[in-house]
């Protein structure tokens, strides 16, 4: 099975639109390379001057959340379609920050989820184990409730359009990273637990990103394993020359 790799950028709160032209310009003048999809998430503020900023390139822009709901009185939300107007290929759920400080929970991951497929969005959706998880054992336990409850009723057919990615939850902006083995070991258990929900061939379609401390240094060991089909890169993404070398390192 020949399964894309993907090296998606998520800005976070990082970047003025001044600023995020320049990095997203910088990122779309570096190599297009066969089976390889570069995809940048800035903010929402950003979106569309990088949307034009990458026009024509290989690459490819996302959001980093959406709301469930089409529109509404949700005071500072953006939703699908606003997402879709904008050029927007991709949306960021779950992402583990979401989940610490803004209330996400496997129920909203399910109904961002089910908006972004509404809308034709590409989901890239998140998971990951605090260290206290971690190290009280809980890491299988903690990521299949994750995947079973923000992928709950999900179908083959809607299953195969989303990007998973496991980001370990110690191991983001600290400089803590997975090892390539400690990495590994969750990717193929989160392959084994999407062909016991769904089947082999699911499993095998879909693409699973590390993030966490992802930098040009170390993105070669852990993009050569078996299991693991890109990276979500937060901190060295921030930066043209870091992001382009671990585009270099796939
Ligand atoms: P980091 O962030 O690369 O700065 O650890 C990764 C992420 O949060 O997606």
């Amino acid at each position: 099975m020949n399964r894309r790799i993907m090296v998606a950028g998520n800005w976070k709160m990082y970047k003025t639109i001044d600023q995020a032209v320049a990095l997203a310009k910088a990122v779309a003048a570096g190599p297009a390379r066969q089976g390889l999809d570069v995809l940048l998430c800035p903010n929402f503020v950003c979106l569309e001057a990088v949307v034009r900023a990458v026009a024509g390139s290989h690459v490819q822009v996302g959001g980093q959340n959406l709301h469930w709901q089409d529109e509404g009185a949700f005071t500072a939300e953006i939703s699908g379609p606003m997402l879709r107007s904008v050029g927007a290929s991709h949306v960021i759920i779950g992402h583990s920050e979401r989940r610490q400080f803004f209330g996400e929970t496997e129920k909203t991951v399910r109904m961002r989820l089910a908006a972004a497929l509404r809308h034709g969005l590409k989901p890239i959706v998140c998971v990951g184990e605090t260290q206290a998880e971690r190290e009280s054992g809980q890491t299988d336990d903690v990521l299949a409730s994750q995947l079973a409850g923000g992928l709950a009723g999900l179908s083959a057919a809607e299953m195969v359009k989303v990007t998973l990615a496991y980001e370990p939850v110690w191991a983001i902006g600290t400089g803590l990273t997975a090892s390539d083995e400690q990495a590994q070991q969750v990717h193929a258990f989160i392959r084994a637990w999407l062909a016991a929900r769904f089947d082999n061939q699911v499993a095998n379609s879909c693409g699973i990103l590390y993030g966490g401390s992802v930098k040009p240094a170390n993105a070669a060991g852990l993009l050569r394993q078996k299991d693991i089909d890109g990276a979500l890169v937060g901190g060295a993404s921030l930066d043209a020359d870091s992001f382009l070398g671990i585009i270099a390192a796939v």
